[in-house]
């Protein structure tokens, strides 16, 4: 049976990343026993480990004075640590908020400590992000924090904010590795692995040195980021299954062209499912300013809630899954990250075309 698989996270993974984890499960590296099976402490985990950061490193192309660190707890717990770390008393941080998860990240940093919002989209319903200009960025700021990608409302940021110094930190939750990006504009970067890199349960975070070696020590011992960076992410037992399969989504990646193979597939994908959207304005209603567009959920609704139930089945009848927006924004949402076939983007458009044939 083929699936067209439009969930936004846990998402599609790579077939040949699947197939693999299949052929190895019962005897990973010639072990006998499966990578769920083995001590994080073993020469055949630590090898896995070392293959898993040297690939992020070159896929990712992060330059040597960044750390990789391999975490727990989803990027919600990102949202605390990042301010519980670095929002020393009597700094205040920026935020800028381009959708639900930047606000849940605010959130966190307003109860440990001062915030500015920078700039906030809420008013136009998260549409659009923000130029340079609408931006109010305090030069005093601890750090600046960002969204690049706003899985909810589908816009996706396609420039870096100047910050003329003050240290950037982002969620690329939902973009990372979909597309070159200069590491070296950021401080600190984290992402849950569950939409382009891996299964869920894993958090990639990549921190600047000498930003890191600025973190506050008066926390215990697993919410320093210092405890992962001193301990090769290995203070204590971390998701060996996580690290296992994100290893073998980014030799997906690599042997796919790398990530600016990756944009440019990204960029197709995605214009095929705008281009419908653009045809047939008075029945898909896209959320995004065109210019603030996502590459990797695109957002719609329907002129009623009958004629989105109706979408909605039908193309459950024809297995495109997960096309539902989320629970507090609604309509449609196809998310079409790295792993998502060609194959189920034509399918989308096709299912679209005919619907807008019966019911424009
Ligand atoms: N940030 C972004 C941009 C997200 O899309 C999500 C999850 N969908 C989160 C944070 C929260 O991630 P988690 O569920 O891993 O805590």
């Amino acid at each position: 049976m083929t699936v067209h698989n439009f969930y936004s996270g846990p998402s599609v993974l790579p077939k040949s990343a699947l197939e693999r984890a299949k052929a190895e499960l019962l005897n990973f590296a010639d072990t006998g026993m499966s990578v769920m099976e083995i001590s994080h402490r073993s020469e055949a985990f630590d090898q896995l480990m070392k293959e898993a950061e040297a690939l992020l490193r070159e896929v990712m192309k992060v330059p040597k004075n960044y750390k990789v660190l391999f975490m727990s707890g989803g990027a919600s717990l990102q949202f605390g640590l990042v301010p519980m770390n670095f929002l020393r008393a009597g700094d205040s941080a920026d935020y800028i908020l381009t959708g639900g998860w930047s606000e849940k990240a605010l959130k966190e940093a307003k109860s440990l400590g001062q915030t500015r919002i920078a700039y906030s989209g809420a008013a136009d319903l998260y549409r659009h992000i923000p130029k340079q200009r609408e931006l109010d960025l305090s030069l005093k700021a601890r750090y600046v924090h960002m969204t690049t990608n706003n899985t909810l409302f589908g816009t996706q940021w396609h420039h870096i904010p100047e910050t003329q110094g003050v240290p950037l930190i982002a969620d690329m939750s939902s973009d990372i590795a979909s597309k070159p990006i200069d590491i070296t504009k950021y401080s600190l970067i984290y992402a849950g692995a569950q939409k382009n890199i891996g299964p869920s349960g894993l958090v990639v975070v990549l921190v600047e040195e000498n930003f890191l070696a600025t973190a506050q020590d008066n926390l215990t011992t697993m919410l320093k980021y210092k405890t992962y960076a001193e301990h090769d992410s290995l203070y204590n037992t971390p998701n060996t299954w996580g690290i296992y399969m994100l290893r073998n989504v980014l030799d997906w990646i690599k042997s796919s062209g790398g990530t600016e193979a990756l944009a440019i597939r990204n960029q197709e994908k995605a214009g095929l499912i705008y281009g419908m959207i653009d045809e047939y304005p008075s029945l898909y209603l896209g959320h995004a300013d065109k210019e603030s567009r996502s590459l990797m959920n695109i957002t719609w609704t329907l002129p009623s809630d009958k004629l989105e139930k109706e979408f909605l089945k039908g193309a459950e009848e024809q297995n495109l899954i997960g096309l539902s927006g989320h629970r507090s924004v609604g309509g449609i949402r196809a998310s079409i990250y790295n792993a998502l076939p060609l194959a189920s983007i034509e399918a989308l458009k096709q299912y679209m075309q005919n619907f807008a044939k019966t019911h424009a």
